[in-house]
């Protein structure tokens, strides 16, 4: 078993980073397994400078022990980039101009019920200049497997939409970032917070593209403000 808690270093933790946290925490050491971290500080524009090292503090003041070294994706791009040149390679990615706007998508990984990419650049066969690069999906495709909490779980690619895996500014997006960095890592099993259940979707396309295996998937439940919204950095819910 190894597990692994990857902030990204945009700010203090709050209680559902700390319940993501834990959740993974306890599920490695019950099982005698390992723990690791890794910062996912890729998108330079929104990492705080002195968080990721706040984040490493706040988890030992919990306990929350990890082993072995922290890594962080920002030194490791090139991995990045060698997954991207495979995928091109064998032509699971096209170059796409859209902007955000044209699109009327707030961003990526889109919330759910968002619509999913139009597929507007997929047949454009653009070279890559000022494009991102997206990868492409099989939209007959329902990806299927079993959370450990949530139950059987099934995801048809065509609600998903082809998605970003090089950002427009040259940034690698956390999709591919993650499955590359949970193969690398030998990841066993993936216990995070049920935001993420949709991009689970993508992953494990991305893992068969890319011939990684698929960890085992758990999605915690999320802890909501009183107004029923997520807590995150961004709404600056309270620090730990
Ligand atoms: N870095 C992501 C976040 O903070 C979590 C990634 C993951 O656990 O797969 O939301």
């Amino acid at each position: 078993y190894t597990g692994r808690f990857a902030p990204s270093p945009t700010g203090s933790l709050h209680l559902g980073s700390l319940l993501a946290a834990v959740g993974s925490f306890l599920d490695a050491r019950s099982r005698g397994g390992r723990w690791l971290v890794r910062m996912e500080d890729l998108d330079r524009a929104r990492v705080v400078p002195g968080s990721a090292d706040e984040i490493l503090r706040t988890l030992e003041a919990f306990g929350l022990l990890w082993d072995g070294e922290v890594e962080y994706q920002s030194r490791r791009t090139h991995l990045y980039a060698e997954a991207l040149t495979a995928l091109r390679a064998a032509g699971h990615t096209f170059e796409c101009r859209c902007s955000r706007r044209e699109l009327s998508v707030p961003g990526e990984p889109r919330p759910a019920g968002g619509s999913p990419y139009p597929g507007t650049c997929r047949e454009a066969h653009r070279q890559p200049g000022n494009t991102a690069t997206r990868f492409r999906i099989d939209e007959t495709e329902t990806v299927v497997f079993d959370d450990r909490f949530q139950g059987p779980i099934a995801l048809a690619m065509g609600n998903l939409g082809d998605v970003i895996v090089r950002r427009r500014d040259g940034v690698f997006a956390y999709q591919l970032a993650v499955v590359v960095d949970d193969a690398l890592q030998a990841i066993t099993d993936v216990v995070r917070g049920a935001d993420l259940l949709e991009s689970t979707g993508w992953q494990i396309a991305l893992q068969r593209a890319l011939c990684l295996p698929t960890p085992r998937y758990a999605h915690l439940p999320l802890l909501l403000e009183q107004s029923g919204d997520k807590l995150s950095k961004s709404r600056r819910s309270a620090a730990l």
